[in-house]
């Protein structure tokens, strides 16, 4: 039997049946119907539902036939793009949104790359492009940075204005021949470089974002026995009245690794909150912050940091208010110090979250003031008790131009939102000298103590840091 396509479109299947005695029985019957379903069922094998564009398995076809067949001065490269933020609008205003986001991103992105490349969407808010090409590097970062932009355009979905951003990881054959599981698995180990060190950009694989990579897998591995094994610690660093009284102490969190020695919150905070475990350690060190503070002279209070992970969710009122309760501490003496980040991710929540820790009696500090792009605008929206005025400021003061007028902007500001206003990362006289004449109510820094664990506080005794001895 055969198939009979007819100029209008439908398919005829012909079949014909010999007949005892000889001849023929010749049928027809048309299988339109059929065929399309077949060609439905093809597309659907290799393309996703919801943008209908290419998925995972088909793209993978196209760069193993680009690759197989590609000319001699041509290279093959993979980009991998993951959305920033996505999440959040999925939670925020619901997943109809979200999938309707998806299909406008994939719009846009064949729009960004044009013909010279194919668009793919390997599933959740992954994307791919790929490109075969005459050799071409500065083409492929341009082409990268074309849909960076293009992306961080607000989209207008059912009435709502959503911003995302993008992330990109590029691999490519221009540094060499790779398999096509090879250029994938180098993509993604750009992109999460590229998600590791702020979003929003893109870059090329590097061999030594493996070692990288590796660091970071085995340390959030063992992150996960560090709090048993009793690898934590909190150190306490001083914050001081202009007038040098001593007022509070920051709680720092500190890592002894037993191969790698001590690990910085710097690294270990980021994969404790991509892994998931920021919320444990969080909870621990409010717990023990307030139980080494309720030992501490009266008036002194102790400053924790928060992690925006932790605001995701309700559990952090609740585990503070624990804190409190299991340690005795009065909850005016504990501080939270929460970065402008904790306000980007969904602001209703959030700012409900900020009112019920506030009505427990415990007071807030922004932390990092100045180094966002809104710190301003939160202001506004909730009544911080304190800023903390970042300390690449106050680094750069008598140096830098605009940093003594950063400081004095924010002064300004704290008097008229009635504010404490502290200085972070005061190491010099004369920073400090400056710092005064501007008018910071709070100083904190090496200048007048480093971080060090609670048995070494000043004037410590069992009774922890003393007065006289301040
Ligand atoms: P941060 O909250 O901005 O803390 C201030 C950082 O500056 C601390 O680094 C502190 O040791 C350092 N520092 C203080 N004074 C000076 C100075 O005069 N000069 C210089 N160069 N540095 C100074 P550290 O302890 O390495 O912590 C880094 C970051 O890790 C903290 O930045 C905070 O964002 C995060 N972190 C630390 N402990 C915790 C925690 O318990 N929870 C959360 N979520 N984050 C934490
Ligand atoms: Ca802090
Ligand atoms: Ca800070």
């Amino acid at each position: 039997s055969h198939t009979c396509d007819l100029p209008d479109g439908r398919a005829i299947a012909i079949v014909h049946v010999a007949v005892p005695g000889g001849g023929w029985l010749g049928t027809h019957e048309d299988v339109t119907e059929q065929r399309r379903a077949e060609q439905r069922i093809a597309h659907m094998a290799g393309h996703d539902a919801l943008t209908g564009l290419p998925n995972r398995a088909r793209m993978q076809e196209r760069v193993d036939a680009a690759l197989a067949g590609r000319a001699a001065d041509e290279a093959v490269s993979v980009l991998c793009l993951d959305l920033d933020g996505f999440k959040d609008v999925n939670d925020t205003y619901g997943h109809a949104v979200g999938d309707e986001l998806l299909r406008q991103v994939g719009l846009r992105l064949k729009e960004a790359v044009g013909v010279t490349a194919l668009v793919g969407r390997l599933g959740g808010d992954e994307f791919a492009v790929m490109r075969c090409a005459p050799s071409h590097p500065a083409g492929i970062a341009a082409l990268a940075e074309r849909i960076v932009r293009l992306l961080r355009v607000p989209f207008e979905v059912q009435g709502h204005e959503v911003g995302i951003g993008t992330s990109i990881g590029i691999a490519t054959t221009e540094t060499g021949e790779v398999t096509t599981a090879e250029l994938q698995r180098r993509a993604d180990v750009a992109l999460y470089q590229v998600k590791a060190s702020g979003r929003n950009g893109w870059r090329f694989f590097d061999p030594a974002m493996d070692a990288d990579l590796q660091r970071r897998r085995q340390l959030g591995a063992d992150l996960r026995s560090a709090l048993t094994e009793g690898q934590l610690d909190l150190h306490y660093q001083p914050i001081v009245a202009a007038d040098g009284a001593l007022r509070a102490f920051e709680a720092l969190l500190r890592w002894r690794h037993p191969r790698e020695g001590f690990v910085s919150p710097g690294e270990f905070i980021p994969i404790a909150e991509a892994t998931g475990q920021i919320r444990r350690l969080g909870a621990w060190a409010l717990a023990r912050a307030c139980a080494d503070a309720a030992a501490w002279p009266p008036d002194l209070k102790v400053a924790v940091n928060l992690s925006p992970v932790q605001f995701v969710g309700d559990a952090l009122v609740e585990e503070v208010a624990q804190a409190l309760a299991a340690s005795g501490l009065p909850a005016e003496r504990l501080e939270l110090e929460i970065t402008e980040s904790v306000l980007l991710q969904d602001d209703a929540a959030t700012l409900a979250i900020l009112h019920r820790l506030r009505a427990l009696g415990v007071s807030t500090a922004m932390d990092d003031f100045g180094t966002g792009y809104s710190s301003l605008s939160y202001l506004r929206r909730f009544p911080f008790d304190k800023i903390k005025i970042d300390q690449s400021f106050v680094r750069n003061l008598g140096h830098e131009a605009g940093s003594s007028e950063i400081v004095r902007a924010a002064v300004g500001l704290g008097k008229t939102f009635g504010m404490i206003v502290l200085a972070e990362g005061v190491e010099t006289e004369e920073q400090a000298a400056i710092l005064r004449e501007a008018g910071c109510d709070e100083l904190q820094g090496y200048l007048f103590g480093r971080p060090c664990p609670v048995a070494e506080l000043r004037g410590s005794g069992p009774a922890g840091p003393g007065r006289a001895a301040a």
